[in-house]
């Protein structure tokens, strides 16, 4: 008789293997999406053409996809008078106006939800079933969510007189482009301002193909510009004649900016980097909380602001959680993110592989062991397979640094004092996960930990309606919610800046 196992004999299998299962591809097909060979500025509702123009690829196989035009400082000016223009009529309409446009756009963007997650997948390498079931219904969730708040301003912040701050200048980056580009728009048009936009380098065609949405949506003129190019073009927004600079990117392009903008009277919000603490505790679900570790690090690849990088585990758990997380790390498939089986996608770009690679170099070279599970990655393109790093000292690079890609470093704990200590040893404070069944346990971590968003037995959520944003070196301002409306208003009949 041959040896049969069960299913409990395979189950409990400890080794970390890869499944033996093998998917036929996926691939989402991207006839839906019709590019254009060469993309102009959109300023004043209209396509302007631009002097010089660079290439966008695809990070999947490095194929050229369009053409897109490089904004100068005139391009810029002219897109901020453009939309100062605009902003007489815009903030005088009537509110419950504004959020008939909003609520449009809301539509269209989910009418269209698979042209543009297809677009996405594209144009920035995330697995087209993140781009389809978190960008894309989020996008349109934060137009609806402030479209009902347009009209109700005055109840929003009672006795606070709410006015538009003027001409909002946003500059987005390239890891959730559409959805950077929503949260940003969305409350600033809500609050009656208008809009210069500038996406990032790598990822701007979803931005530009929004354009088209505005289109249909018939929003008038010079409400929304977008000007897409280098950080030369995000530099020429920040000395522009607008009002306020939103932005989201890196720490040091943040406090490049604020350095910028000090004593000009422009109103700042900056949501810059981060380096979370995932937190295990020994009472927690285990299978559980393995998936929200997985998630809050290898989600998008790891481009992820508030990603889950730095993994606490109470050391009384310490090896069987490491060995069920290699475990399921085998079975993540890395690939296509046009295919829909796909978990981890392609890195954005060149610049950002050659950075997660040197921090993983740095990361082996001060002793830290790493895990990666055996994956075949493509050829062409860039990417990285999913990592972790063990015996990590928390003054290693890797447990320092955001390295804004799959590399998870863990480190351990003994006590809720300690996690909490090591937790907020960082110089970022944007978000934090705590995982354990005791429910006084996860508010006591919350008062404790530095970092704008604590998650409890849960990682990577979000909700139009709830404000994100940042402590210490991850910025200031929060985004979402009625908090994320406070940086587009002025209050009390305070004047405006500049106009
Ligand atoms: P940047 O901060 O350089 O880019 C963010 C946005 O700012 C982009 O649109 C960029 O344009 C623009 N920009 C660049 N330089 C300037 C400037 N001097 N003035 C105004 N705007 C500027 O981030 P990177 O894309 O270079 O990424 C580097 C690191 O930043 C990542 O490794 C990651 O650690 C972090 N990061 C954090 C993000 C977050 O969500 N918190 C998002 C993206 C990156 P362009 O794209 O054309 O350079």
């Amino acid at each position: 008789m041959t040896e049969q196992t069960t299913d409990v004999e395979k189950r409990s299998d400890r080794s970390p293997v890869p499944s033996g299962w093998t998917y036929a591809p996926a691939p989402e097909s991207t006839d839906i999406v019709e590019l254009q060979d060469r993309y102009g500025l959109f300023i004043g509702g209209q396509w302007v053409p631009a002097k010089e123009h660079f290439t966008t690829v695809a990070p999947r196989d490095e194929s050229p996809l369009a053409e897109v035009g490089q904004a100068g400082p005139e391009d810029v000016a002219r897109a901020v008078a453009a939309a100062r223009e605009a902003f007489a009529d815009w903030s005088r309409l009537d509110p419950s106006q504004r959020a008939k446009y909003l609520f449009r756009i809301a539509r269209i963007l989910a009418e269209r939800s698979r042209e543009f997650a297809v677009l996405e997948s594209l144009n920035g390498g995330k697995p087209i079933k993140e781009s389809r079931d978190v960008d894309l219904p989020l996008a349109s969730a934060h137009f609806f969510y402030y479209a009902g708040w347009a009209d109700k301003l005055e109840y929003a912040f009672p006795n606070r007189r709410p006015k538009p701050v003027g001409v909002a200048g946003q500059i987005i980056p390239w890891n959730f482009p559409l959805l950077m580009l929503a949260w940003k728009i969305a409350p600033a048009l809500a609050a009656g301002n208008t809009v210069v936009l500038k996406p990032a380098e790598t990822t701007p065609l979803t931005a530009l193909l929004f354009a088209d949405v505005l289109r249909q949506a018939e929003l008038p003129p010079g409400v929304v510009n977008i000007v897409t190019g280098d950080g030369s073009t995000g530099a020429a927004l920040v000395d522009s004649d607008v009002d306020k600079i939103a932005f989201t990117g890196s720490t040091e392009v943040g406090k490049a900016i604020q350095r910028r903008v000090a004593g000009t009277g422009k109103k700042l919000t900056l949501e810059l980097g981060g380096k979370a603490a995932n937190i295990l505790f020994d009472d927690a679900a285990l299978d559980q909380a393995v998936e929200g570790i997985i998630n809050g690090i290898y989600f998008n690849q790891g481009h992820v602001c508030c990603a889950g990088s730095r993994l606490f585990v109470q050391e009384s758990i310490y090896e069987p959680a490491i060995e069920k997380l290699k475990r399921r790390m085998a079975t993540l498939r890395v690939g296509d993110p046009l295919d829909k089986n796909t978990d981890v996608g392609a890195i954005n770009s060149r610049e950002q592989l050659s950075r997660i690679e040197e921090l993983v170099q740095a990361g082996k070279d001060e002793g830290a062991e790493i895990y990666q599970p055996p994956c075949r990655l493509p050829e062409k393109g860039y990417w990285f397979a999913p990592t972790v790093f063990t015996n990590v000292a928390q003054s290693y690079r890797i447990a320092q640094e955001e390295i804004f890609g799959p590399v998870l470093s863990v480190l351990t704990f003994r006590t809720p004092e300690e996690a909490v200590d090591k937790a907020n040893n960082t110089p970022y404070g944007l978000s934090a996960g705590v995982w354990t069944e005791k429910g006084s346990r996860i508010l006591w971590m919350a008062q404790r930990l530095r970092a704008g968003v604590v998650w409890a037995n849960t990682f990577n959520r979000f909700d139009p309606t709830s404000p994100f944003g940042g402590y210490k070196e991850s910025g200031f301002g929060r985004e979402g919610g009625l908090h994320g409306l406070e940086p587009y208003l002025t209050f009390d009949g305070a004047e405006t800046f500049g106009g």
